[in-house]
């Protein structure tokens, strides 16, 4: 039996014991969003993911980070530690989207190297090996699997219908999803309907055998913002929430990817309507990001949109780092990249339902600190407390207040004159 039929079975595996115990949520509560698709945990059958992770309804937003070889840069031992450098700045879970030469030995390290789910894009690796074919794409998606990835991407909302589409209204940028170009290459050059939708029912036993979780790629987001919000976005929806609905009924759990590019206006129809099609899916944002024109700040545009996202009903989001549309991010790119995402997963779960409290209660914990002007309980409750810490003390001066004040400090006069203020009445 799969985790979901488990869960449906009324049997408690063990991750949703342990994702309830760190959520603060009833077992029997997560069990019966798992059992209706409404929240994953992804587990393959033969890894064991040592920090299992539960995305979806009433739980925390989650933060997953990409990372992976290209074909111009090519280290599996960079993107190891770029893996390594993400979980420890707290990412929940991890991508390998590597095109390089040896894209099984970049896989398989970091499934043995990272505590966390890890995801992969089987496409990417059937067409690095030139095998864009049926064979090739479930061959791809078999070898994943048997490694122990927990989690997929496959691009199953593209079909025939969206070449049309596209043709009929066309965009600006087209498509920039690597996987949904890939498979649209994979049409034109056939003739024939993209594998992984004409034999979804195949994919899906596969899944079930290996336990794989599904995430069904946006192959259409958007990649400007002129383009958002278009016929062919919504269109992909439509096809996915059907294909999520199938993979319930075969006990395979399924979340859904959204874009993209997205301005900050559209943000909440978008993901409300994502979710309205989908069934209530787990929702895994690429973004969005809230304007095109500031290369070199992605994260923060992107952690823009992830906050209206998150307080949509957005589940997972993305990191983007500053290299996004520039470059291959390096190690520092991806750790500031996991950071600002964290900080705009948290600032969603301030408003977001079943989780504020908790939330809430580290933002009081800070300002506690604070207010008695107490440096390390500060540090403490900081999203990075290195960075705060290194800010902090760069200049050497040392003092109960900061340097943006020092003596003028509105937190230590404010609380004097309240003293003074008590002894005089
Ligand atoms: S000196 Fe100013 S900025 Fe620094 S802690 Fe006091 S009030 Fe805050």
């Amino acid at each position: 039996m799969t985790l979901m039929e488990e869960a449906g079975r009324g049997r408690m595996p063990q991750e949703i014991d342990e994702v309830a115990k760190r959520e603060g949520l009833e077992p029997d509560k997560l069990a019966r969003l798992v059992a209706r698709g409404r929240a994953v945990i992804p587990r393959n059958a033969h890894r064991g993911v040592a920090e299992p992770v539960g995305i979806g309804e009433f739980l925390m937003t989650k933060v997953n980070v990409n990372l992976g070889t290209s074909q111009n840069l090519d280290s599996p031992e960079a993107e190891v530690e770029k893996a390594a450098a993400a979980v420890a700045a707290g990412a929940d879970t991890v991508m390998d989207l590597s095109t390089g030469k040896d894209l099984d030995l970049v896989r398989r390290t970091i499934l043995d190297s990272v505590p966390v789910p890890v995801g992969t894009v089987p496409i990417y690796q059937a067409a690095v090996k030139g095998e864009l074919t049926s064979q090739g794409l479930f061959n791809a998606l078999e070898r994943h699997a048997k490694d122990g990835v927990d989690f997929i991407t496959v691009h199953v909302g593209v079909n025939r219908n969206s070449l049309e589409r596209l043709r009929q209204d066309p965009r600006i940028m087209g498509v920039v999803s690597r996987g949904g170009s890939l498979t649209m290459k994979y049409i034109a050059d056939t003739g024939e309907e993209n594998p992984y939708y004409s034999e979804y029912d195949y994919l899906l036993e596969m899944a079930r055998e290996h336990e794989l979780t599904l995430s069904l790629g946006d192959g259409l987001r958007p990649g400007c913002i002129e383009d958002a919000s278009d016929r062919a976005k919504y269109m992909e929806f439509i096809n996915l929430g059907e294909l999520v609905r199938r993979a319930r009924a075969a006990g395979v759990q399924a979340m859904v990817e959204g874009p993209g590019h997205v301005p900050a206006d559209e943000i909440e129809t978008s993901v409300r309507a994502m979710k309205h099609l989908c069934d209530g899916a787990p929702l895994y944002l690429l973004g969005p990001l809230v304007t095109d024109i500031a290369p070199g700040y992605d994260h923060i545009t992107a952690a823009m949109g992830g906050v209206i996202a998150g307080m949509a009903g957005a589940d997972f989001l993305c990191a983007t780092t500053p290299s996004e549309h520039l470059d291959l991010p390096t190690k520092e790119d991806v750790m500031d990249g996991t950071y600002v995402t964290r900080i705009a997963a948290h600032a969603a779960d301030l408003t977001r339902p079943g989780v504020r409290e908790r939330a809430r209660a580290l933002d009081l914990k800070m300002a506690k600190a604070r207010a008695e002007l107490d440096w390390d309980g500060q540090f403490q409750a900081a999203i990075n407390p290195a960075r705060a810490r290194q800010i902090r003390h760069r200049r050497g001066v040392d003092t109960d207040t900061c340097t943006m004040c020092s003596e003028l400090c509105a937190i230590r006069l404010a609380k004097e004159a309240m003293e003074k203020e008590k002894g005089l009445r």
